[in-house]
């Protein structure tokens, strides 16, 4: 493939898969099963330039395009789905925020303490009851004199308890209005900002997954990002951004399903050959090798397109959308291939299958993509 063939691209891969390899794979499941974040490997991954990816040498960041950007994710997501999207939505989530509506002091101040991994970022849209239908939140920011008093809480918040600085999407205008909505950073420690309910989930475990409390949490308007009623369309065009690195997590989990799967069915024999011999599951493993590769295509596509600058919403929907799918299918018929021995904690297609269905769920289902891909072509 042309896009990763690059020099560079290749070099960073390599350097994302050595880290993988070394550094989480060793501690997968012991820190699945605990549901333990471990904060450290973020350190180390800022220390590598993997937590400012995109962001400019000049804030502190490595100043890489989307081609590499989605190598990493893809690198990480092959050994442990959790810590890749974590990386993705510290990344493209709230440093991606900030970085395409912060004003130059607001780059300045928070740019380069998140490239190096010092904090955390944590990005809050969702709430309990707005999920895909965001836009309708609860959660509000009201002026008073020079500041914003916030009050509310964000649901399912990748980061919501450890995050040190948190793009929040707020209402500021009357419910069910346009422009309603304003985005801010809030740094932890701000009275008024906590971290509330660590959710306990099926996959995805060793990512923190929180909720974020704001009761009479008053922030400066020096804290704002972009100008009062943006909030909601800057966040959509986070999300354009965020979906590639969310397809780019489904291909690696793919990937690492479909590695796992190649090997174990070259080494498992039944009936005096190994099962690779059958037809019934050669042709899942030519199945699952032709749907990853067609996702890859589709993610590297709206990452090129991204980074020319070219419209890209329809295109990062698409990849988001079949690259999350095929990686529920691909982890799915890699636990078929390992029979009963998939079906247990000894072997890593368990964990990819369990990882897989956060990717056709988080930064807008598979629902929701396809109403943005169909508002699209039918534009067209
Ligand atoms: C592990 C994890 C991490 C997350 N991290 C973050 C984060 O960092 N920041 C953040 O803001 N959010 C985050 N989220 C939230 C995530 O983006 C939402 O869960 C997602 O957008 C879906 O919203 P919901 O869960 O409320 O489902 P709902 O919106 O209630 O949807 C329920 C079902 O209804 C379907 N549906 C809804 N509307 C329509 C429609 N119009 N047409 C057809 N079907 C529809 C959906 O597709 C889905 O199948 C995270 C979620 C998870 C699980």
């Amino acid at each position: 493939m042309e896009f990763a063939t690059e020099e560079l691209t290749q070099q960073v891969a390599q350097t994302a898969r050595d880290f993988a390899l070394q550094y989480i794979r060793p501690h997968v499941m012991e820190w699945d099963e605990a549901q333990h974040f471990p904060p450290e490997i973020f350190k180390e991954l800022g220390r590598l330039g993997m937590m400012g990816v995109l962001v400019p040498e000049e804030y502190g960041g490595s100043g890489l395009s989307y081609i590499e950007y989605v190598a990493i994710i893809q690198e990480i997501a092959k050994v442990c789905g959790a810590i890749g999207l974590s990386v993705a939505a510290h990344n493209s989530l709230c440093t991606g925020h900030i970085l395409a509506f912060g004003n130059e002091e607001q780059k300045r101040k928070y740019l380069p303490a998140l490239a190096s991994a010092q904090v955390l970022g944590a990005w809050g849209l969702t709430e309990a009851n707005t999920g895909s239908d965001a836009g309708n939140m609860g959660c509000t920011a009201v002026k008073d004199g020079g500041d914003w008093v916030l009050n509310g809480t964000k649901n399912w918040i990748t980061h919501g308890i450890s995050g040190g600085i948190a793009v929040v999407v707020a209402r500021t205008g009357e419910p069910r209005t346009k422009n309603n909505a304003t985005a801010f950073v809030v740094e932890r420690g701000t009275k008024g900002f906590s971290g509330g309910k660590k959710e306990n989930k099926l996959g995805m475990r060793a990512s923190e997954t929180a909720e974020m409390i704001f009761d009479n949490c008053r922030i400066p308007d020096a804290n704002r990002l972009g100008n009062v009623g943006n909030g909601f369309q800057q966040a959509l065009k986070v999300l354009d951004g965020g979906r590639i690195s969310i397809a780019a997590l489904s291909v690696g989990i793919a990937k690492g399903a479909l590695e796992a799967a190649l090997q174990y069915s070259k080494e498992r024999h039944q009936f005096d050959q190994p099962i690779s011999n059958f037809q019934g599951i050669s042709f899942k493993l030519a199945d699952m090798a032709t749907e990853i590769a067609a996702a890859e295509l589709l993610t590297f596509q709206a990452a090129d397109r991204k980074n020319k600058h070219l419209p890209m919403t329809k295109e990062s929907a698409m990849a988001k959308y079949y690259a999350s799918e095929v990686a529920v299918r691909a982890a799915t018929e890699a636990v078929q291939i390992f029979g009963g021995y998939g079906y247990t904690k000894d072997f890593p297609v368990e964990k990819f299958y369990r990882d897989s269905k956060l990717c056709t769920i988080g930064e807008g289902t598979s629902e929701i993509q396809k109403i943005v891909i169909a508002r699209e072509v039918l534009k067209d």
